[in-house]
């Protein structure tokens, strides 16, 4: 399964990511998102950031 990673060098906190995701695996946290288990790869989240700061490992 791939799973996204967060640039965050990149990431400008905006939650399109967060809100993108169908089963709520992404969360903001003050200084990064953070992606936990519940997410299945779907790759949703790495469309919708308008900035390229996510994508995947495998
Ligand atoms: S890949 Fe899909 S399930 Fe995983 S965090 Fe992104 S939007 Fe959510
Ligand atoms: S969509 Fe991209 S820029 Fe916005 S919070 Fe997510 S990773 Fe950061």
């Amino acid at each position: 399964m791939k799973k996204p990673v967060i640039n965050g060098d990149i990431c400008m906190k905006c939650g399109a990511c967060v809100g993108s995701c169908p089963v709520n695996a992404m969360f903001l946290k003050e200084y990064i998102v953070e992606v936990n288990d519940d997410c299945t790869g779907c790759g949703l989240c790495i469309k919708v950031c308008p900035v390229g700061a996510v994508t995947e490992e495998e």
